[in-house]
This record gives structure tokens, sequence and C-alpha cells, in this order.
């Protein structure tokens, strides 16, 4: 497989997940099976490329801790390149508590440890790693500050730029909005970007437009079960959401942003790596848990058949 280079930027955690019949209400104490996860937006994105059988790169910042090295280890084992990854001394990884109701729905609280020191001058070492035509991925659970100097640095090493805004914070500098090529948040980040509340494809074709003020060169907005949006200043579509039986949501936008980052690194055209994007997504919400419901990519070969 000929592909572009592919270097993802962000979290990852340790997820503790309790299966619960329903989610709780304040005050409420249930029963709940846990299992644990390796889980962190950009830890699932790199993973849901690996799966499709790319060899992305993958820059993070791990505690020195159980849940660190374990984290580190099963990204490897999925496939993806660690050589940008620190493990620093005395820090404590990145953990999540998820809790995923029988009816697929969830609610997260997230410690995010580690994710949190990573400084400017860590995004510039760690930019060696970004070969020349790369498509590089980043979400917005790293400081602003360690965003904006990558984000910058895309002028220099020209890059592609896929951006998931979350979870969206303030901050982010205009040059830095300017340099996003793909603006990929869902219907909650569409909103808070925008103001514009998206419930159906009408409506996120506004909150599209306001997005592109904002800067980005193009703005693609997942809406669950319905599908995905995209605008740019020349084009907008939308496709819909394969249907599936859902299990559990976790993670479903981290394997839809993977999997897109990967189409265009195989250099799929642009409607067809939203459409495998769907399809990765929709495997993704029939299995539980975060990395381990990304599908290969016989899997979704056999979906799309
Ligand atoms: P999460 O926070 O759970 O990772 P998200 O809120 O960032 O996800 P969504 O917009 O909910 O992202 O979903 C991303 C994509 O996942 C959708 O565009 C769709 O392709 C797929 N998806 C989500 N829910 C469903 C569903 N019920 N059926 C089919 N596909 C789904």
């Amino acid at each position: 497989m000929n592909t572009r280079p592919l270097m993802f930027f962000g979290t990852t955690n340790l997820d503790l997940c309790f299966n619960v019949e329903r989610l709780p209400t304040p005050g409420e104490s249930l029963m709940g099976g846990l299992t644990r996860y390796p889980g962190g937006k950009g830890a699932n994105q790199a993973v849901a490329a690996a799966r499709l059988g790319l060899k992305p790169h993958f820059y993070t910042r791990l505690g020195d801790d159980d849940a660190g090295h374990w984290l580190l280890q099963s990204l490897m084992q999925a496939g993806v390149r660690a050589d940008a990854i620190q493990i620093s001394a005395g820090e404590v990884s990145g953990s999540a508590l998820v809790m995923v109701g029988d009816d697929g729905s969830n609610m997260i609280v997230i410690d995010p440890g580690t994710n949190l020191n990573v400084t400017p001058e860590m995004i510039e070492r760690a930019a060696e790693f970004i070969a020349r035509d790369a498509i590089v991925v980043a979400e917005m659970g790293m400081p602003i500050s360690a965003l904006n100097r990558l984000f910058e640095m895309k002028a220099d090493k020209g890059f592609e730029l896929i951006f998931k805004p979350a979870p969206v914070r303030p901050g982010l500098s205009p040059a830095a909005w300017a340099s996003v090529d793909f603006v990929t948040p869902n219907q909650t980040e569409a909103f808070e970007l925008t103001g514009i509340e998206v419930l159906d494809f009408h409506t996120a074709a506004g909150a599209a437009l306001k997005l592109l003020d904002l800067g980005p060169a193009a703005a693609l907005i997942t809406l669950g079960a319905q599908g995905a949006y995209y605008a740019d200043k020349k084009q907008s579509f939308s496709l819909r959401a394969f249907p599936v039986k859902v299990v559990d949501t976790t993670a479903a936008g981290d394997a839809f942003n993977g999997a897109f980052a990967a189409s265009l690194a195989e250099s799929l055209p642009l409607r067809e790596a939203v459409r495998r994007a769907l399809a990765v997504a929709a495997l993704c919400v029939t299995r539980r848990g975060a990395q381990s419901s990304m599908p290969s990519r016989e899997a979704v070969g056999e979906f799309l058949q």
C-alpha cells in the first residue's frame, strides 16, 4: 500500500469502563461490571488508522506508572509507531471513568494527568517525526499553547492538518485556525464553536459556514446516527450513517476521524474518504470499548461490499 505519512498528536488515557443497565442519576449508586481499556482521543484515532493497515506515528505524553507502560505496550501492539512518545518520570498518566448503559449511551469523566503537561518545546521535538507531505491529526486534549505551536509549524513543514476540536476550549490563535485544512467537530462541538444548534443536515450547513469563518479550509461535522456533513468554499455534501445495531458509541468520533485521515493518506477521493470513515465508525459502535472497537481493514472491506 502506497500511502502518505500520517502522524497523530493527542491524548492517551486509561479508560475504566463500567457497564451499567442505565446511567445513574445524581446521588444514586448502581452495580456495574468494570473493564479497563486503553483510550484517549489521540490514541484512539491513531489505533483506528493502524487497524486499517497504516503505520501512523503518534505523539503523546505518558506517566512512568503502570498505566503508562500498559498504554504504550497496547499502542505498539496495535501497530502505532511509538518513537515520538514520551514517558515522564514522576507523572501520572491520564485516565477516564466511562459508564456505558445497555442502550449504548455513555457518561465520561477525565483526569488529564500527563496529557496536560505537554509544552510547545516538546511539540517541536516531536515534530521531527513529521515527514514531508504528511497528514497531521490533532485534537484539543493537549494544552492550547502546544497546539498553537504545532499548527504554526504547518507553514514550515508543509503538512495537511485535520483538527478534531474536542474538548472545545478557547485560546486557539486566529493563525492556528487558518492553518487547519479540515475541522471535524461533532454536533456538540459545532454548537460550542458556532452557537448554532446542529440538529440535522440543514442546520449543519449553517454551522459549517460559521466554522469556515473561523479560518479552516473545510468543515466536516459528524451527526451521530444521522451521518456526516461536509463543506468547503466550493462544495458541500452530506452522507448518511450506515444503519447498525448500537452496542457502545464510545470513540465513534475517534473511529471516524482516524479512518478519515487514513483514507486521505491513501489518497481516496474526498467523498470516498468520508464514506469509509462512516463505515469504520458504524462498525465501532457495534462493539464495546474504545481502541478495542476499531475494526480491521478486512472487516471494513467486507462491510462495504
Ligand atoms: P464519541 O464522542 O462517542 O466518540 P462523537 O460524538 O465525537 O462520538 P458522533 O457524531 O456521535 O461523534 O459519531 C461519529 C460518527 O460515528 C458518525 O458520523 C457516524 O458515522 C458514527 N455513528 C455514531 N453513532 C452511530 C449510530 N448510532 N449508527 C451508525 N453510525 C453511528
